[in-house]
Parts: structure tokens; C-alpha cells; sequence
């Protein structure tokens, strides 16, 4: 078998003779090699990943070079790669050739590819950066449920580096942004979501959707949490006594099940004198969650002292009807993407319908996301949804921002 090394110094001896013209580093897996080996012995394994080799290589150009990079995967050099198109031509060739089960194996076996593709020059200048950035898009893939990916800075799980998040926390430099909640039925604010944003000097304006995830793999998530209970109950403090809002933090499921989380919200709220009764905690089921019955647990201990639990972008993940059955929620977060859909999907709306109707029946409150014209909001608000959420009723601010708004506005009254 071809080694790391010896890809990577073919790899580099091109890079040296391309003199700068473009080619593409494919990384491409085949999940279901695997359990050939395993159903049908190794013998019969390793004669499929042959001809899965032989399959690649006689898909592509005689000048692309295939190199095996372990039993499931393979690098496939793609030289004088003339746009992006083309290496995207290469993948379909590839998809196209694995469309027939593989012939030769004991009984012919139907696997799929699922592939990462980087450019030189622009995704990076070494055999090593090229291949890790090709292998971060083949993640991506596997998360999206696609084939292929070319890699994109802003949209691979990018390369946030550890200290950097871990300063920029540190020296509290991220921001705290509120989004509003609006009551739809009695159609006046009923409180904000609370949402981080960080402004990074490497990597611009950074999306909580990929350093969230990031944290989440590190302690940085443990971090993070304390740092956004803390910040928005300091907001919070700011509002006169008597408002009736509700904030909504966001938990990773992986910090519950982290010793000290309750004792922690519970001394941040006695810290800023927010009553637990504002404070509620949203958890998002796309993200598994280690230990169900150690969350279950904390989620309990939170609704004890008063604290309100929602599900988060319910109707998603593969975990809604598990999390509804075991969190004690007090409310459900319907995903953006069915509300988004709603209005040109006759039957997504009955889904929204049927979602609210189901929530109630279990005394759960509803919030639809993503609310982003007054058609819908009318729809929701006809469905009998609590709350919404969403570019019409309002964009996330500066949290200092929304608080003024909101005093200000008490003021004039
Ligand atoms: P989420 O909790 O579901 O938050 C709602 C997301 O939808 C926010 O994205 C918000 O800006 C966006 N959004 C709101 N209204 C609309 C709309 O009308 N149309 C569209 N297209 N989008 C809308 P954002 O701020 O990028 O956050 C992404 C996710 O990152 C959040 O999803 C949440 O799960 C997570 N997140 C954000 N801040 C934190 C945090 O401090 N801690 C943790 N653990 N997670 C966070
Ligand atoms: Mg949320
Ligand atoms: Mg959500």
C-alpha cells in the first residue's frame, strides 16, 4: 500500500514541474468498501478496493494519477485542471462510474464515492495544506449527505484556530447579538434570543454555525457557554424589573452533561438579578447529545428552579421525537427550513400545523424560526403559533443596541 509519504512527495515533485499552473487534489472515499471486508472476508475486500482503483483510474484521464490512501480511500491527482469546472467534471465522471455494483465480488455490491476536492494554487500552496483542505471538504460532503465538495474557505468547517477563539473569549471580544421574539397571537415582543458573533481578525465576521461546532469538538464550548450566560444576563440586568420578556440562550447539548452547568446559570442569575422565570435555555437537537439521561437530568434540575426549556430547530435532526419524548421542554422551536418553505409547500404547511397541534396537546409552546415575510407570519399566527422569529419581525442587533431600543421605547410610553 502507497503511504502518506509517497502521495505527498508525488505531490510535490508536480507542484515543481507545474510551474504554477492549476490542478486538483481529489480525496475520495468509498464508505461501503469496508464492509465487503467485513461481510465477505478481507480476501474479497481487498479485491474490491482493486477494482475500485481500476474503476477510478479508468474513469479519469490517462494523465491522472490514482493513489491508494488506505482501504476505503484514495488520492487522485488531477493535473492541468483549467477551471473549477473541470475538476468538477472529474467528480461527476467518478459518481457516473460507480453507478453499477461493483462486478467481480462475491455478489455484486453496490457502493457509493463521496469525494473532497482543493486547487492549487488558490486552497494552498503544499501537498499537505492541499490534501487536509480536499479532506475537509470530504467531511463536508459527508455532513451535507452530498458527493462532492469543492472546498470553500467560508463554508468547510474552517480552520479556526484553537487559541485564537480561546484569546478573542478570553479577552471578551466576542459580541452578543439579540434577535426579538414576538408574541404572534397578542402581537407585541415577548423577549430575544440570544446569539454570539465574532468578528475575527484573520477570518472576518465568523458564523456561529462554524465556530460553534468547532467548540463543541474542545473545551472551548464549556467556555463559550459561561461566557454567553454571562454577557447576556449582564445585558439583561439593564431592564427595568418589570418587562414580563423572556432571553433565550443557547446550549450545546454537550455542555449539560459537564459538572456545575446548573450551578453555574443558577449563580450568573443571582449574580445579575435576573429572575430564573426570563431565562430560557434552548437546546438544538441536531447536535447528538453524549448522555441522554445525564441532560435529562440537569434539563430537570433547570425547570426546577423556574428556567423554561425549548427545543431548538425541532423537525431537522434525526433526534426531534427522541428529545420530545425525554427533555422536559416547556417549548418547541419549529426549524426555519419548514417555515421558509411553508408558504410554496402546501403540505409543509400542514407539517407547520400539525407540529403546533402536536406541541399543544403536550403543553408545549411554539416558536416558528425564520420568519421572513408578513404572508407567513399571518399563516403562523392563523395556525395558532405562540411566538415567532425571523427577519420580518426582526434582525439580530448589538444586544446594547436592542436594550436601549427597548428602554427607550418604555420611556416614550
Ligand atoms: P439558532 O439557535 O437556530 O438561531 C437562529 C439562527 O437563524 C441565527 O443564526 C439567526 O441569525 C438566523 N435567523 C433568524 N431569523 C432568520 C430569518 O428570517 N431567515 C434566515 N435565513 N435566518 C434567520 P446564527 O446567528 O448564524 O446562529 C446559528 C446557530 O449557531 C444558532 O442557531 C445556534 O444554534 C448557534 N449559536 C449562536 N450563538 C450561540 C451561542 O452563544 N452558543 C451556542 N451554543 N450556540 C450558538
Ligand atoms: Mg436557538
Ligand atoms: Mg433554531
Amino acid at each position: 500500500m502507497l503511504n502518506r509519504e509517497h502521495i505527498f512527495s508525488e505531490i510535490e515533485a508536480h507542484i515543481q514541474a507545474s510551474a504554477g499552473e492549476r490542478f486538483a487534489v481529489l480525496v475520495l472515499r468509498v464508505p461501503g468498501l469496508r464492509e465487503i471486508s467485513l461481510r465477505f472476508g478481507y480476501a474479497q475486500g481487498e479485491q474490491a478496493e482493486d477494482m475500485a482503483q481500476t474503476l477510478i483510474q479508468h474513469s479519469l484521464r490517462p494523465i491522472d494519477r490514482v493513489f491508494r490512501a488506505g482501504d476505503d480511500s484514495f488520492v487522485v491527482l488531477l493535473p492541468a485542471m483549467l477551471s473549477y469546472n473541470h475538476a468538477l467534471l472529474a467528480s461527476t465522471r467518478l459518481i457516473q462510474a460507480f453507478e453499477q455494483p461493483l462486478a467481480g465480488t462475491a455478489s455484486p455490491w453496490l457502493v457509493r464515492p463521496v469525494m473532497g476536492i482543493a486547487l492549487f494554487p488558490e486552497h494552498g500552496p503544499s501537498a499537505d495544506r492541499l490534501c487536509r483542505r480536499a479532506g475537509m471538504a470530504l467531511d463536508e460532503a459527508q455532513r451535507r449527505g452530498e458527493l462532492c465538495v469543492v472546498y470553500q474557505p467560508h463554508d468547510t468547517q474552517i480552520e479556526i484556530f484553537y487559541d485564537e477563539l480561546r484569546e478573542a473569549l478570553d479577552a471578551n471580544r466576542l459580541q452578543v447579538f439579540f434577535q426579538p421574539i414576538w408574541n404572534l397571537q397578542e402581537n407585541r415582543i415577548a423577549g430575544a434570543e440570544s446569539l454570539a458573533r465574532w468578528s475575527s481578525v484573520n477570518h472576518g465576521e465568523v458564523s456561529p454555525a462554524n465556530f460553534v461546532p468547532f467548540s463543541e469538538q474542545s473545551d472551548l464550548i464549556s467556555v463559550l457557554t459561561r461566557w454567553s450566560v454571562n454577557t447576556t444576563l449582564r445585558h439583561v440586568a439593564n431592564l427595568p424589573r418589570d418587562q414580563n420578556l423572556g432571553f433565550a440562550i443557547n446550549f450545546s447539548p454537550r455542555v449539560l452533561s459537564r459538572p456545575g452547568m446548573v450551578e453555574q446559570l443558577i449563580g450568573a442569575l443571582e449574580i445579575w438579578g435576573v429572575p430564573a422565570t426570563s431565562v430560557i435555555v434552548e437546546i438544538t437537537e441536531t447536535t447528538l447529545v453524549n448522555d441522554l439521561d445525564l441532560s435529562v437530568q440537569v434539563l430537570r434540575r433547570l425547570r426546577d428552579h423556574g428556567i423554561r426549556i425549548a427545543i431548538d430547530d425541532f423537525g431537522t435532526g434525526y433526534a426531534s421525537i427522541a428529545y420530545l419524548r425525554q427533555f422536559p421542554a416547556t417549548e418547541l422551536k419549529i426549524d426555519q427550513s419548514l417555515v421558509a418553505a411553508m408558504h410554496s409547500e402546501p403540505h409543509t404547511g400542514k407539517l407547520v400545523r400539525a407540529i403546533i397541534n402536536m406541541a399543544h396537546h403536550m403543553d408545549l409552546a411554539t416558536t416558528a424560526e425564520g420568519i421572513e415575510d408578513a404572508a407567513t407570519q399571518a399563516q403562523l399566527a392563523d395556525m395558532g403559533c405562540d411566538y415567532g422569529q425571523g427577519f420580518h419581525l426582526g434582525r439580530p442587533q448589538p444586544a446594547a443596541e436592542f436594550i436601549a431600543q427597548f428602554i427607550a421605547a418604555g420611556t416614550s410610553r
